[in-house]
């Protein structure tokens, strides 16, 4: 299975979860990854899988970061980026009675802002190689919940540019899909502002929630990843996937 042999592909929040999955599932099929994120560590064990496998240590909501990333892929792969996805994110779990403002920025600069910059910044090299782009929903985005406000009103916003860029890219041979995942077991679990206690019950509540009765794997969503920014997805544009063990269903 070497459908990605001679991709680059740019994976953002690569060391952990669902990016990490991701960047080791497109390297195993034979594309050159680089990941991002803030602390090198997490970084080098996702590299550590696979030699393609690059990486970058910065904050994708500053654009000092971004640029190190594309001038980075002007270095090490002569300018080529056939695959962006954008997967860096974050969930803040608060009503809106104990919301913060500084919540509301740490979703949007992340989850919306991030997403959009490196995409513009990615757009001219991805254009170049008719490559394709492949951001991280949620189910959220169309089965909300209590506490997630912040989280669902982003990733709403990040199906709808899914769409709209699908269109807009449509005739530069650019495509661009989502994947809206369901509960996966990751470190987003783990980093919420809830007691414990208080993260306990939320997480057992959508467990309940979910007919397949279990959480997801990251390599349960990395499969689908690789198949849609693979060329056997050629005519899949502007659409949301779900990853979810049926919860989206009803
Ligand atoms: P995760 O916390 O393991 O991964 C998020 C990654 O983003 C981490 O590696 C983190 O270090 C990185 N990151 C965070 N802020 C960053 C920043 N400013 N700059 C660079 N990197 C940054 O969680 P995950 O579950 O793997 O999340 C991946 C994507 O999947 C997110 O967009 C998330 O919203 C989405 N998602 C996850 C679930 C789930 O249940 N795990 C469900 C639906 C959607």
């Amino acid at each position: 299975m070497r459908e990605l042999e001679n991709r680059v592909a740019l994976v953002t929040g690569g060391g952990s979860g669902i990016g990490r999955a991701i960047a080791q599932r497109f390297a195993a099929q034979g594309a050159q990854v680089l990941i991002v994120g803030r602390k090198e560590g997490p970084l080098q064990e996702t590299a550590a899988a696979d030699e393609k496998i690059s990486y970058v240590v910065g904050d994708v909501t500053k654009t000092e970061t971004i640029e190190q990333l594309i001038a980075a892929v002007q270095e090490r792969y002569k300018g080529r980026l056939d695959i962006l996805v954008n997967n860096a994110g974050w969930c803040p779990v608060q009503p809106i009675t104990e919301l913060t403002i500084q919540d509301y920025d740490k979703a949007f600069s992340l989850d919306v802002r991030a997403l959009v910059e490196v995409t513009i910044h990615a757009l001219p090299l991805i254009r170049a190689c008719k490559g394709t782009i492949l951001n991280l929903s949620s189910v959220g985005a169309t089965h909300r919940a209590p506490n997630l406000s912040m989280y669902v009103g982003a990733k709403a916003a990040v199906e709808n540019f899914t769409r709209v860029w699908a269109m807009e890219l449509a005739r530069d041979g650019v495509r661009v899909n989502a994947i809206a995942p369901g509960a996966i077991r990751t470190n987003i679990w783990n980093v919420t502002d809830l007691s414990p206690e208080a993260a306990k019950a939320h997480e057992e509540g959508i467990a309940a929630g979910i007919p397949f009765g279990r959480f997801g794997r990251p390599e349960e969503v990395a499969n689908l990843a690789a198949f849609l920014v693979s060329d056997e997805a050629s005519y899949v544009s502007g659409a949301i996937f779900a990853v979810d063990g049926a919860q989206g269903a009803s």
